[in-house]
């Protein structure tokens, strides 16, 4: 597996910024040519390949305009290709669903699933018809991007041990010399990001390289909850990185505040420039209406939220040899949607994170990783699996009587999802339910209601403190 890594610039002067901002604007062209004309069924769709628009390219003499070098459009060209054919399998995710709730039939089923992974939908009109439904015509949004091949790069290190990147500029046989903030070399294949007057130089390494300076993993399984005010809640009552909450709100109200603030200067902009005073409305733009303070702001900001989420994750494989933990990869095609909610905004994005933080920490320390299904896992009781009720931080069972600290209810399980011979990962949410109500049903029958069993050491920490029993 790859990991990703950054390294940033350090003091980089702004005539060399502005060069290297000119060449991923151009490169950017680049870009949107290629979504333009290849983004579509027709294009990608059909198994078009970089090599062979390259050759198209350069018969047609398309590539002269840019005013590039060769190998920065010809890499760019790959990258653009390889963003739509990921926008394609994203959307196959969703044709793949279409196929399962068109047919029983397994024969069926699985020559459309053949078909869609090699590309050969185009005679199937089912499957044409559901590709054209779910991948939607995008369009090439970034303009801040330079891909330097391994080959094209090289790094320096002066007399201090200070570290300095050079890749090819517009100029021919000029090379730009990038100061950078780390003494690791990056390596392979590197991403120059452009962003607020500062270099981020992004590049993989093999995960497998570095897990043997990785702390060792523990030995327990635990399961873990994901939260808003925590990252996560083990199952022994343990919250992990307990300043989520509070850098997610001050971002959320510092936003609102600044988007209030924008459109108010903006208005203001907007009545000057009616007036007839562009002067005005072109001071209010290039002074309070930038983007790139804003920017270094947000960046900053992520930073802090990833630093703090990947922290509670290492806490936890501190611990655990096997994490039980919600499948946070599921419901992402959504995302569009969110719109200008910056709550909801964010939640999904700390939720990526969480997933990606998951996935890496656990392959680089050597833990297991097991997905499970989480439906209802936060409105049922641990002890006796009847719903209940949850009221901010508590979970009120009304069956036992006792009010649990909700995210250790729900850790705990989750962890017993891990064992739940019924509930499997896809599941659906429906089904579920109704498992869990006939279960809890059996148990009304059967059993007398057991108040007086002793509590395990997990249920002691679930209980919420001060008020942990209810009379029943
Ligand atoms: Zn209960």
């Amino acid at each position: 597996m790859k990991v990703t890594r950054i390294a940033y610039s350090a003091a980089l002067n702004p005539g060399k910024y502005a060069a290297l901002a000119e060449q991923a604007r151009r490169l950017g062209r680049v870009r949107s040519e290629v979504w333009q004309r290849y983004g579509s069924i027709n294009g990608v769709g059909s198994g078009l390949r970089d090599r062979q628009v390259r050759d198209r390219w350069m018969a047609e003499g398309t590539h002269v305009q840019f005013g590039v070098s060769a190998n920065a459009w010809k890499e760019t060209v790959r990258d653009a290709i390889g963003d739509i054919a990921a926008s394609l399998e994203a959307a196959k995710v969703q044709v793949r669903r279409a196929i399962t709730r068109r047919t029983d039939d397994p024969a069926e089923r699985k020559r459309m699933f053949t078909a869609l992974k090699a590309d050969r939908w185009a005679s199937d009109p089912f499957l044409a018809r559901q590709i054209r439904r779910y991948w939607k015509r995008g369009r090439n949004h970034t303009h801040d991007q330079i891909v330097v091949r391994a080959d094209k790069h090289n790094t320096v290190t002066d007399g201090r041990g200070r570290l300095s990147l050079a890749v090819p500029g517009l100029e021919r046989r000029m090379m730009v010399k990038i100061p950078l903030s780390t003494t690791v070399a990056p390596a392979g294949t590197l991403r120059l990001i452009l962003r607020g007057g500062r270099v981020e130089v992004h590049y993989q390494i093999d995960a497998a390289r570095i897990r043997s300076s990785q702390r060792p993993c523990g030995n327990q399984t635990l399961g873990v909850d994901k939260g808003y005010t925590e990252a996560l809640t083990d199952s022994d009552g343990q919250p992990h990185g307990t300043r989520l909450g509070e850098l997610l709100t001050s971002e959320s109200d510092q936003l609102k505040e600044r988007n209030r603030r924008r459109a108010k200067l903006r208005s203001i902009a907007n009545t000057a420039a009616a007036r007839g005073d562009q002067a005005k409305a072109h001071r209010i733009a290039r002074n309070n209406l930038g983007t790139v303070k804003r920017d270094r702001q947000a960046a900053r900001h992520r930073a802090r939220v990833r630093t703090e989420i990947f922290t509670a994750v290492h806490e936890v494989v501190d611990k655990a040899a096997t994490v039980v933990a919600e499948d946070l990869t599921k419901r992402f095609a959504g995302r569009k949607k969110l719109g200008r909610n910056i709550n909801r905004r964010l939640a999904a994005w700390t939720k990526g994170v969480t997933a990606e933080a998951l996935r890496n920490v656990s392959e680089r320390r050597g833990s297991a990783l097991v997905p499970v299904n989480a439906a209802y896992t936060s409105q049922t009781c641990h002890r006796c699996g009847a719903f209940g009720r949850r009221s901010g931080d508590r979970f009120h069972c009304t069956r036992c009587g006792v009010v649990w600290q909700a995210d250790v209810n729900a850790a705990i399980n989750i962890l017993h999802r891990a064992g739940d011979p019924d509930i499997a990962l896809h599941t659906p949410h429906q089904r579920v339910k109704q498992i869990l109500q006939d279960r809890t049903d059996r148990h009304r029958t059967r059993l007398p209601v057991q108040d007086s069993s002793p509590a395990t050491t997990a249920e002691r920490r679930a209980n919420y403190p001060n008020r942990s029993a209810v009379s029943n």
